[in-house]
């Protein structure tokens, strides 16, 4: 899975190059991460045994500010993977214009197995052996798979610890008592809403009222579907790693969120009715909303797909091989470095404010980020109108032409150019 997906971002990039006005030194640049560290992190149990577990944190490019990416924990965590994640996360960051870089991070680890205390133990641990690469001039981490509020909460306090200074832009995604921010929870599904909301009429050709289909119904997910039945969307059918529920006149989505907070699954929703987990993926729809797993499209299933058009809120969940059987097929894709930017997004609203000293509205954080979504969703829609190209090479181009341009403005091509 992970040289899999490092080869589809290689894919990605080199595809996207072949139609980017891009400097030779700015490619150059980019094949390898800045910073690669991998550290050990021994922490005692609470049996009183000791295990040690891998940490890693890469800096893959920060030309145009601090990096920024989540830590994940995770048992497949591994230095490819967070590699991988590092690289896209440049482009996102340059993609929605934020003064940042790309950052990833994480910790080879089941968090199901720990106890709660172990897992602060972990975080802790973790963070004090990544001290001396974070920092908010530097590298800001954010949560990812299976870190939230609470561990980021941890990390901004141990950091304070070792450093002996409270620097609560160190860490995005905190408590809000710690300095976290309003709206950062829904960010990523209003931020993907925006898109949806802008994309519409050009990809489901005006039509009334589209129905969609949403795989993964956590955090991104489930939001996403309340602000689209809102809108008055059909969602036709959700899935979670139980189940898919299915209603073709559309779902009650309030009641099916109501039991999936009660019971932590969707399998025995009393509204809809229940398929296989997969199900969802090759409902009848027109837009299809993949938001649980990377790789979840892939060359076995693309070919099954009955939407017009996929919005990728996961990261990642088309593979390249998959991107080709859809292109082929007429389905058209809108990338996940443009439809989940939202949470990277309030995530330097948080940095900002934390750096003023301030506090932002709830309708302040709103407002900005309706201005950056729709901003760069026309930006990325124009350039592929104007090249002629598919929204994600599009998206690549848009966020490469940027870093290329940060790069070279920075001066050294055109020194060796010049004869030094
Ligand atoms: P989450 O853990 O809250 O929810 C994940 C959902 O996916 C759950 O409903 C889970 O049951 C479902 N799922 C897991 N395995 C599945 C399977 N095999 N088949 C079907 N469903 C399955 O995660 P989230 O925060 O909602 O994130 C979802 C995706 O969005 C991830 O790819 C994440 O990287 C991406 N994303 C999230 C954010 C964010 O701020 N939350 C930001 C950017 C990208």
């Amino acid at each position: 899975m992970n040289d899999a997906l490092l080869e589809d971002a290689e894919q990605r990039f080199h595809d996207a190059c072949e139609h980017a006005q891009l400097s030779v030194d700015a490619i150059e640049r980019l094949q390898l991460p800045e910073m690669s560290l991998k550290v050990s992190i021994p922490v005692r149990m609470d049996d009183g045994t000791l295990r040690t577990f891998a940490g890693y944190r890469v800096r893959y490019d920060s030309t145009r500010g601090p990096a920024k990416g989540g830590i994940r924990f995770h048992p497949s965590v591994t230095a490819a993977e967070v590699t991988t994640l590092a690289f896209w996360m440049t482009f996102k960051t340059a993609l929605m214009d934020l003064p940042f870089g790309g950052g990833k991070g994480g910790v080879a680890v089941d968090p199901k197995e720990l106890s709660a205390a172990e897992l602060e133990r972990l975080t802790r641990g973790y963070t004090a052996a990544i001290a001396d690469v974070i920092g908010p001039d530097l590298d800001v981490p954010a949560p990812d798979v299976a870190t939230n509020e609470l561990v980021m909460g941890w990390m901004v306090h141990e950091y304070a610890k070792i450093t002996r200074r409270h620097q609560p832009a160190v860490i995005t995604g905190k408590p809000r008592q710690l300095g976290g921010i309003a709206g950062r929870s829904s960010a990523t599904s209003d931020g993907a809403f925006l898109v949806i909301r802008e994309l519409r009429d050009r990809v489901l050709d005006d039509l009334d009222r589209p129905r969609a289909a949403i795989q993964g119904f956590g955090n991104a997910g489930a939001q996403l579907a309340t602000l689209l039945a809102e809108d008055g969307w059909m969602v036709v059918a959700v899935g979670d790693s139980s189940a898919t529920i299915v209603d073709p006149d559309g779902l009650d989505v309030a009641k099916v969120r109501e039991h999936k907070d009660g019971t932590g699954s969707l399998a025995g929703c009393p509204v809809g009715e229940e398929r296989e987990r997969d199900a969802v993926l090759t409902t009848e729809t027109d837009a299809l909303i993949p938001a649980a797993l990377e790789g979840a499209i892939h060359a076995d299933n693309a070919g099954e797909l009955q939407a017009k058009v996929v919005f990728e809120v996961a990261n990642g969940p088309i593979t390249a091989q998959a991107d080709r059987i859809l292109d082929d097929t007429g389905v058209e894709i809108v990338p996940d470095i443009l439809v989940n930017a939202g949470g990277v997004t309030v995530s330097w609203f948080e940095w900002v404010a934390n750096r003023q000293g301030d506090r932002w509205t709830a309708a302040t954080v709103a407002e900005r980020l309706e201005e950056r979504m729709v901003t760069e969703t026309h930006t990325v829609a124009d350039l592929a109108d104007e090249r002629d190209l598919p929204l994600r090479t599009a998206a690549y181009v848009h966020a490469l032409e940027r870093l290329s341009g940060a790069m070279d403005a920075t001066g050294t091509a055109d020194l060796f150019a010049n004869g030094g």
